[in-house]
Order: C-alpha cells, then structure tokens, then sequence
C-alpha cells in the first residue's frame, strides 16, 4: 500500500485487478426480505427503506436485462469497460435455487461483465446456494457481501436485524469452504446505542475473520423507517461529520491490513436524506478521512498484530 493511501481502496483493487476502470451495476432483481415479507418480521432493519437502493430500489424497477443494459451503456459513455454486476437491492439468496440461477444467469449475455457481487443476509444462505454461486467463479470475480453492520447482539434486537452475529461467523465460515469466493461484510457506524468502543470490537471480530472486503457506512435516517419517526421523536441522533470520521479512523486502524475498502461513506437519494445533511457530500466526507489519516500518521491495521 502506498503510503499517502493509507488504506486499501477498492478503485484500486479494481483497477490492478482489471486493467482499467471498473463500475459496479446496482441491480434491483426483484427479490425480497425475510425481515420485510413475514417470516421473520414485517417492520425490516429500522433504517431501511428498499426504495433508497439506489438506482432501482422501488417496486417498480424496470426488468433486470434493462438495468443492466442501461448501466453498461452509461459506464461506456464515460469510459468504463468492465463492470460488476451487483445484485443489491433486498436479500439476494432469497428464493429457491433455480430462480437464483435464472436471475444470475442474465449476466452471461453481458460480456463486458467480469464480476459478481451478491449483497444478503447471512441468514439466508446455504451449501446449496453457496455451491451455485461458486459455480460463477469459473468465469466470473464473486463476492459475497454480507451484512454484519454489528458483533454486537443487543445492537442487532435494537435495530430488528432479525439474525444475531453468530449467523454471520457460520456464514463466513461456511463461504471458507469455497475458497474462490470473497467476502466483504457490511458495518454500519453510529448504531443506536453503539459507542466507539463497541464500534471497535467489530473492527476487531471482523479483522479476526481476515476478509477480502469491507463496506463501511454511517447510519443515516431515510424517509419512511422507524429511524426517522425515532429520529422526529427526539430518540435517534446520527452522528456529526467529524464524529463519524473519528471512527471510521479508528475502525480502520483495528482492521485486517489487506481487507479492501469497498466503501467509506453512503449514498441516498436527495429527497429521501432526512439526516445527517452532511451525507449529502460524499467527498468531503472521503476528504477528510483521508486528511484525518495524514494528520495523526495513522492506516489501515496500525493496530493489528501480524
Ligand atoms: S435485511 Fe436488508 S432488505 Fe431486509 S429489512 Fe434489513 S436492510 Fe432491508
């Protein structure tokens, strides 16, 4: 790693790793929730809100070949020419196999495709489903992204997570099994009730777990959750700007040296942001991470012993 970076980036992975410049495609498949359809709640994570994943969050997302077409045909106007097919939007394993292989399948028509990403729950998968998408790796770069967002189980009740941690360490432990595949886990600073401290215990279970990716993002209230009627209510305050970089810093000094950085901040749709407004700028946020970094001489895994 070079040293004015500080900390592995994923725009850098992709570049060495593909050649060039590579984009990952939002994709909405059409998926549901078992936090959201009933068998484990109808209420969902508090802060979610399936239209904000963006593109094509809503319930109206155009057929997946669209999304996907359009996507590649914008990537291309501005030079990009590999991208990641990245199912988000919802649980991604969450069907039977034989839907999943139909929906994954609509890659293969995309050869400016070279990735897979596969964003879910870590309650929601199995050998057999973990065997299909091993399949992709034969001609495909797969990830699997699971969202851990705490180790902390109290966190997880507080948030209607519907699965406590130890579904993400079997899920990890279980993906092991098929070395071909990456792992990235989704943490979320600024939990209700989360200090720094706690924050810093997830850095540590995560860095243990020597993963290929991590996505970190602050918790933000989106319109339409219990978030925000909390947020309206007095209950939930998100985290100032200076806060969150305080410990996104810390977080990345307690992690894995080689765990790539897939994300440092996140993104919403204008008009469904009811806080932090500071969210709104994603590359002061990135800024100052990176200048926060400088200025303390710090990096990613200062603190983990080798
Ligand atoms: S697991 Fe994902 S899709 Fe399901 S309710 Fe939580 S954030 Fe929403």
């Amino acid at each position: 790693m070079h040293p004015s970076v500080r900390y592995r980036t994923f725009s850098a992975y992709l570049k060495k790793r593909f050649g060039g410049p590579t984009r990952k495609l939002s994709l909405n498949a059409g998926f549901s929730c078992p936090n959201r359809d009933g068998k484990l709640s109808d209420q969902g994570c508090i802060f979610c809100e399936p239209s904000a994943f963006s593109p094509f969050g809503g319930p109206q997302a155009p057929p997946l070949i669209q999304q996907l077409r359009q996507g590649i045909e914008q990537g291309k106007s501005r030079g990009v020419r590999n991208f990641i097919a990245y199912f988000q939007a919802y649980t991604n394993t969450y069907a039977p196999v034989a839907r999943l292989k139909d929906i994954y399948d609509t890659i293969w028509a995309f050869p400016e495709i070279k990735g897979l990403a596969i964003g879910t729950r870590p309650d929601c998968v199995d050998q057999e489903i973990l065997d299909l998408i091993a399949g992709y790796s034969k001609n495909y770069e797969v990830w699997m992204e699971y969202g851990l967002q705490s180790v902390h189980d109290e966190t997880l009740v507080r948030i209607n997570r519907g699965h406590g941690s130890e579904a993400f360490l079997h899920a990890v432990t279980m993906t092991r099994k098929y070395p071909e595949l990456k792992i990235c886990a989704h943490v979320i600073l600024g939990l209700p009730g989360e200090s720094e401290v706690l924050e810093k215990e997830t850095a540590g279970i995560v860095a243990s777990l020597r993963l290929e990716g991590v996505k970190l993002h602050p918790l933000h209230v989106v319109t339409n959750t219990s978030l925000a009627r909390d947020y309206y209510e007095g209950r939930y305050q998100p985290l100032e700007r200076s806060e969150y970089v305080n410990r996104v810093v810390r977080f990345l000094e307690r992690l894995w040296p080689e765990t790539i950085i897939q994300r440092l901040t996140a993104e919403c749709p204008e008009q469904m942001l009811v806080a932090p407004d500071w969210l709104r700028d994603k590359s002061a946020v990135l800024r100052e991470i990176q200048d926060t970094l400088e200025r303390e001489d710090t990096w990613q895994g200062r603190y983990v012993k080798l």
